[in-house]
């Protein structure tokens, strides 16, 4: 039996040198330590002994179970280091390979097209003013003319913040803020492009949107400088051939006031869906400075005159490049996005 064990030692020791995948010491286990091994079969035919071998063949056979079990431990370690430097070996980075391109953002449409509006204006000499989102009660509404249950601003539906803060409705508290800045120093000539907050939501109307408001204030500024002003502005946005034309309209901060249409871009002014077959697209509203809003700004209405406009920048934007939602713009949709 001493014999038997020394011949599975060797054998043993053979097999596991032999194992060049560590997956495969497995099965050498199960060869010699397994419920069937070699081994486990020596330990149970020790019955056949004699009282005085039992304890020393035991003891033998129990020996060489642990260092068989040492050496597949061992030689485990070994190939698993070597295999790990085949991997690394492997993986080594190749940096003669192309790389994959970051993704690189661009401007959004409706910041390319407060861009074009701004770098018109200030080529005939506006300058930009800007003002807070949140305002008082009284730039946004009372110091341009319409106090308290004045019926004009249910045109706006607000978001009030408390009864004398609102998130401002339109860009026109930059005129006041602006003009009680400067005033009665003239000329003035300025734009005020921004966000704006009123509580409507459809197809051509966002909770969030964004304005450019316009303001010249000057001695005899006239309703000719408006309209020529509007229609150089028109021209360059949409094209030589633009018309524009304006209606009266009413505004409580303007007097007298005018919705400005444009030629529609679509048809040429011969008719079509998105004009309602009159040729005539409507894009903002205008009109000579109130007197009042003038005095409460701190000019004298009798010395100096004025002028204000205001336009939808998803309006013109929807315009320009054909859309017919205006909730497109605010989907984050990069295979919209990605056109511009
Ligand atoms: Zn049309």
């Amino acid at each position: 039996m001493k014999e038997k064990l020394h011949n599975i030692k060797t054998r043993a020791e053979r097999d596991v040198l032999e194992v060049v995948d560590s997956s495969r010491l497995k099965d050498v286990q199960v060869k010699y330590l397994g419920k069937k091994g070699e081994i486990t079969q020596v330990l149970r035919s020790m019955g056949s002994l004699s009282k005085e071998e039992r304890p020393i063949m035991g003891n033998l056979a129990n020996q060489l179970k642990v260092e068989i079990n040492s050496l597949i431990e061992n030689r485990k370690l070994e190939l698993a280091q070597k295999e790990k430097a085949a991997q690394w070996e492997t993986e080594k980075i190749d940096v003669t390979l192309p790389g994959s391109m970051p993704l690189i953002g661009q401007n959004h449409p409706l910041t390319l097209v407060m861009e074009e509006i701004k770098e018109i204006f200030l080529g005939m000499g506006f300058t930009i003013a800007h003002g807070p989102e949140i305002e008082t009660d009284f730039y946004n509404f009372e110091a341009l003319n319409m106090p308290k249950e004045h019926p004009a601003r249910d045109m706006q539906d607000s978001f009030y913040i408390s009864e004398e803060i609102v998130l401002r409705t339109h860009t026109s508290p930059v005129q006041i803020r602006t003009m009680e800045k400067v005033a009665p120093e003239v000329p003035l000539r300025i734009i005020a492009p921004g966000r704006v907050y009123r509580r409507d939501d459809d197809a051509t109307h966002s909770p969030m949107f964004h304005q450019v408001e316009g303001l010249a204030v000057d001695k005899d500024i006239s309703m000719g400088d408006l309209k020529g002003t509007l229609l150089l502005f028109a021209r360059q946005m949409f094209g030589k051939e633009l018309k524009i034309r304006l209606r009266p309209s009413f505004f409580p901060f303007t007097e007298p006031s005018a919705e400005v249409d444009i030629s529609c871009v679509i048809c040429q002014g011969k008719g079509c869906r998105v004009c309602s077959h009159s040729g005539w697209l409507e894009v903002l509203g205008a009109g000579m400075i109130h007197p009042k809003v003038l005095e409460i700004s701190g000019y004298d209405p009798e010395e100096v005159t004025g002028y204000a406009f205001g336009m939808g920048v998803e309006r013109i934007a929807m315009l320009k490049y054909g859309f017919d939602d205006l909730r497109l713009f605010f989907s984050n949709d990069l295979r919209m996005l990605r056109q511009f």
